[in-house]
């Protein structure tokens, strides 16, 4: 079954006209079903968790960050969410997610998002204390800190979404690559790490070819290394775009089956209800 369950209607609005596009390109590149997974910062339900834990102090990171919480973001409930996605299903084939970022405090998470009946769930590392390493206005901030300490920060990081028990999925994992900065040695025992974790929690990757067409490092997350060892400790996986415009939904997908199947991978999850079933990866 070919499925996508990663991507984001969030630059544009709740409406039936803007998504239709999501679907359209689905429809084109022969995927039987979608799943939306907003991020965490489309909803107000989160906010005072990303003002806890971001710097937002005087500093280019902090100025930046303050800016970046200010603009589009916020601006539907997990409620509004939920009844735009159910209308939605009455003529889509879609799935309900959320792609939540890697907050200090994930009981709160646990609280808010208990009385919501999502497909799944997807936990990604956005920030590393604080910082919002992917974002490229603050690129600079990279030359601030040893490449190890930043391997070390995301494996922690990654530990902890594992540990919370509340997620399905690690989103594009070790996309710290993204802005090509790579490292000169030896980081088997973070990859190894990160697995051993995913494992323990039973939860899957998201091959995310999103690295691929949108970033400087221009392959698809997990890398190489990862994924031999993804192979090894069996995790599950999805095939997703992040697509963030209508077109983009499904982009690629057929090179990242086929990275995944180079690895030895032959099935990928559906997701119902938290339910996860191991379908042929096509
Ligand atoms: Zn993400
Ligand atoms: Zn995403």
């Amino acid at each position: 079954m070919k499925a996508d369950y990663h991507m984001h209607f969030e630059k544009g609005s709740y409406d039936k006209a803007w998504v239709e596009g999501f679907f359209e390109a689905a429809r084109e590149r022969g995927l039987e079903e979608i799943g939306i997974s907003e991020h965490s910062h489309t909803f107000p339900e989160f906010k005072n968790l990303y003002y806890e834990d971001l710097i937002l102090d005087d500093s280019f990171v902090g100025s930046f960050q303050q800016q970046w919480l200010r603009s589009n973001k916020f601006k539907y409930t997990i409620d509004e969410y939920f009844v735009f996605m159910h209308e939605l299903q009455k003529t889509h084939q879609v799935k309900i997610g959320m792609e939540v970022c890697n907050f200090q405090n994930q009981e709160k998470v646990t609280d808010i998002l208990r009385e919501y009946d999502f497909d799944y769930l997807i936990g990604s590392v956005h920030f590393l204390r604080g910082w919002a390493y992917d974002s490229s206005e603050i690129k600079a901030e990279w030359e601030n800190h040893d490449l190890q300490e930043i391997y070390e920060w995301y494996a922690e990081e990654a530990e902890k979404l594992a540990d919370s028990g509340l997620y399905d999925v690690l989103g594009h994992p070790f996309n710290i690559r993204l802005f090509k900065i790579l490292p000169d040695f030896d980081v088997t025992p973070y990859l190894e790490r990160v697995a051993k974790a995913l494992a323990k929690a039973k939860m899957g990757i998201d091959v995310n070819t999103g690295t691929y067409y949108r970033y400087p490092i221009e392959e698809i997350s997990p890398y190489p290394d990862f994924m031999k060892i993804a192979a090894k400790y069996d995790l599950p996986l999805i095939i997703t775009s992040d697509a963030h415009q209508p077109e983009d939904c499904g982009a690629y997908h057929q090179e990242a089956v086929k990275y995944a199947r180079s690895f030895g991978f032959t099935k990928m999850w559906n997701f119902s209800r938290r339910e996860r079933s191991l379908v042929t990866l096509v």
